[in-house]
């Protein structure tokens, strides 16, 4: 298979639903294993703003994965975080915006877009441990890693998360496009701990990963309990 993580490398994967706080628990965790961090929604928004600032419609399929072929694509670390670069310049002040979020479930479900982005993401962990979130990182893009995980959230707490970001976003819209497309839907991958954050904060979340990690003794047999610790602080 070519789709592994570097040989000595590790992937802890996260997916779940829109505004189901897996991005920060993501982040949050990838800092307290010292794990580059990879939020692969991030990478989608990128493209779609890209798309966008081009003139494409989302629906062009055809146009986008010509797009895509042809950008130059680069990724940089920031401070603990894998960012990607489109034709050298940082998407990130574009990717919230309320077009991005209307396109991006569109322009996600091209397979040209999926396999590019995709290929990133699998050479990003052949240099780093890294912890990646999205939809289809247990189920597609990291199938062979122990450690999965589904965060989920009521959809009237995600709501309400997405609103307390004053963000406008039709976060069922997206979950449904993303949970029907053919390509790679969201799904909880075989062998993921799903956990439900609507009633836990953000650091109980990472708390309980952390406990599961150390059950499937990701922190070494030997010294399990004290790295645990360390890593925890
Ligand atoms: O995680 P976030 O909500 O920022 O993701 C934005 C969109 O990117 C999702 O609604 C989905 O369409 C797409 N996406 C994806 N596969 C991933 C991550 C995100 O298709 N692994």
């Amino acid at each position: 298979m070519t789709n592994s993580a570097g040989p000595n490398r590790r992937v802890i994967a996260i997916d779940g639903p829109a505004a189901s706080g897996k991005s920060s628990v993501a982040r949050a965790l990838a800092t307290r294993l010292g794990f580059v961090s990879v939020n692969s929604g991030a990478m989608y928004r990128a493209i779609t703003w890209h798309v966008l600032d081009r003139g494409l419609q989302p629906h062009d399929r055809e146009g986008i994965a010509r797009l895509v072929e042809t950008t130059n694509l680069a990724t940089n670390l920031h401070e603990g975080e894998w960012r990607i670069l489109i034709e050298g310049a940082d998407p990130l002040p574009h990717l919230r915006t309320l077009r991005v979020n209307e396109a991006v479930s569109s322009v996600s479900s091209i397979p040209r877009v999926r396999e590019i982005l995709v290929a990133k993401m699998r050479a990003c962990a052949r240099d780093y441990d890294v912890v990646v979130e999205g939809r289809d990182i247990g189920s597609v893009v990291f199938p062979r890693t122990p450690y999965k995980y589904y965060v989920d959230a009521s959809p009237e707490i995600r709501a309400q998360r997405r609103a307390a970001q004053g963000q406008r976003d039709q976060i069922a819209v997206r979950d449904h496009a993303d949970s029907s497309r053919s390509d790679s839907p969201l799904t909880v991958a075989g062998g993921a701990w799903v956990i439900d954050s609507s009633s836990l904060p953000i650091e109980a979340v990472v708390d309980e990963i952390l406990r599961r990690l150390r059950a499937q003794s990701f922190f070494g047999p030997a010294a399990k309990s004290s790295r645990i610790t360390r890593a925890a602080r």
